[in-house]
């Protein structure tokens, strides 16, 4: 690579407050990055890429582009029930981004990423740099013991399912940011629209609550596409169906502006949210609830298959089958 692409990455990405782990033998600088895992743990791996314009606005402050690239990697650990240990980057970078020069741009993204990462006791052991269309992948890997991992495939007939969180707010706040929909936030605050594009922009990967649940929950998976569509990659994985309990969602503050169904229908199928769904067996709720009280239950797994939304009103009596036009995000939809 060009020189000055190699100043940019000692100027940015050897930072040397960044965590120093025991168990990275050789980091940035070198062909390979070198690690020696603990012997008694499996390894986890995931991969994601952001493309500006596509997975966040073009417009999206670089501090933000840094913690989202990082915490939606991070998510996928949390969803595995892994503990995160090194990352990867690679970045491909315009001259100007968000009109301002790279290496404005560069230091409020290192600083964002590195920042997050130290609360994740992460290191950045490598990457690449190249020149083009604002786009950033990470790869991340940690720690998993062994026999755990919440798999997809993993749900049981009669489990409960949960979630970590409430629904919603990011597809809010995109709403927000992209300046649509204007009536579903007209009714907002400041203080409120700028928390649902906090939600969208600083999405908090539950990465402590994945750990305490790996050998508890069934199956999990995070959030990114939408509640219907990610809930759907857990029933077809285990092969089952399930009921949720309309009522029962948890719905983000930045919903107020909306009717119920409109409400629901953001919370099933808004992506960005990066909360867990995670499925376990009903006795292993309390203790469960008892840690983490913020958690809710929102249905149960089913030995019919297929995904029935069912409503205690409005539409008619209690538990009848709520029909709703909804579906997450796919990029090859
Ligand atoms: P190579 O030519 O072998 O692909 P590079 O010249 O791309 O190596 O990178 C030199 C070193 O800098 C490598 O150790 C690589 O991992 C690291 N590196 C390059 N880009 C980044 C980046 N964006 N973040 C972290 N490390 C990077
Ligand atoms: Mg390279």
């Amino acid at each position: 690579m060009p020189r000055s692409e190699f100043q940019l990455i000692q100027s940015y990405f050897s930072d040397p407050e960044q965590v120093s782990r025991p168990d990275l033998i050789l980091g940035i600088g070198d062909d390979c990055a070198i690690v020696a895992p603990r012997e008694q743990a499996n390894l986890a791996f995931s991969i994601d890429t952001l493309i500006s314009g596509v997975h966040f606005p073009h417009d999206t402050p670089p501090d933000a582009v840094a913690y989202k690239s990082l915490a939606v990697n991070l998510s996928d650990l949390a969803a595995m029930g892994a503990e995160p240990a090194w990352f990867t980057l690679s970045l491909t970078l315009p001259e100007v981004n968000h009109n301002m020069p790279r290496e404005a741009w560069l230091e409020k993204f290192s600083q964002a990423l590195f920042s997050l990462a130290r609360e994740h006791n992460m290191q950045l052991i490598g990457g690449d740099t190249t020149r083009g269309p604002l786009s950033i992948t990470i790869q991340v890997s940690g720690y998993l013991s062994k026999n755990s991992g919440m798999k997809r495939g993993g749900a049981k007939v009669n489990d409960l399912i949960v979630v970590s969180g409430a629904l919603g707010a990011a597809a809010m706040g995109l709403d927000i940011a992209l300046q649509q929909n204007e009536a579903q936030y007209a009714c907002l605050c400041e203080q409120e629209k700028q928390q649902a594009l906090d939600a969208l922009n600083y999405p908090k990967a539950r990465v402590a609550e994945g750990l305490s649940l790996q050998n508890i929950a069934h199956s999990a998976v995070d959030l990114s596409d939408g509640l219907i569509s990610d809930l759907g990659h857990i029933l077809k994985a285990s092969n089952v169906g399930a009921e949720l309990a309309l009522e029962k969602l948890p719905l983000a503050a930045s919903l107020a502006c909306l009717d119920k169904q409109s409400a629901w229908e953001k919370a099933l199928s808004g992506g960005d949210d990066y909360e867990l769904c995670f499925t376990l067996a009903e006795e292993d709720w309390p203790e469960v609830n008892k840690k983490h009280p913020n958690f809710v239950v929102i249905g149960i797994i089913t030995a019919q298959k297929g995904l029935r939304l069912l409503a205690a009103d409005g539409q008619g009596s209690a538990g009848q089958e709520y029909k709703i036009h909804t579906r997450g995000y796919d990029h090859f939809g």
